[in-house]
């Protein structure tokens, strides 16, 4: 993908500073970080959606994120980490190479997810919601 900007840092067209490199998945330092070293896992393959990411592809992106998580939080001090994968536009998805992002986590770091809390209308109607989706699930 000549146009997509993961694609040419993995090629090394554009600079980036890195943590961690294989033949499935690279890591590097995010631009603008949430908290100082915050990093992006990205698969060498290019997939705008994680849903099209193999599984030994997706197995191996969540498995080095989790060990840079634990990397962060022994050298910079945090005391934990978020990992996140926003998936389309409305996700809050910007690049359009599948990445997971690995955000190291102090507990007064002042970041917090804006994160609302609905209530389903009744246990059928949350058990409806279950069924549809089920209904359309494929592994
Ligand atoms: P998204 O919003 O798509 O989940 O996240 C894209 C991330 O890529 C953002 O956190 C942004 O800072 C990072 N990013 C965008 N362009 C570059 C770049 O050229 N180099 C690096 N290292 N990170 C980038
Ligand atoms: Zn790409």
């Amino acid at each position: 993908m000549e146009n997509c900007i993961f694609c040419r840092i993995i090629a090394g067209e554009i600079p980036s500073t890195k943590i961690y490199e294989d033949d499935l998945v690279l890591a590097f330092m995010d631009i603008s970080p949430i908290n100082f070293g915050h990093i992006l896992v990205i698969p060498k393959e290019h997939h705008n959606s994680s849903a099209s990411i193999p599984e030994n592809i997706a197995g191996r992106m969540f498995y080095v994120a989790s060990r840079i998580g634990v990397a962060c939080k022994r050298s910079l001090d945090y005391d934990g980490f978020n990992l996140h994968l926003a998936d389309g536009t409305c996700a809050g998805q910007v690049v359009m190479h599948a990445h997971l992002h690995v955000v190291p986590r102090g507990l007064d770091d002042g970041f917090h997810w804006n994160w609302r809390q609905l209530k389903y209308e009744s246990d059928a109607v949350r058990q409806e919601t279950a069924d549809k989706i089920v209904e359309k699930l494929k592994i």
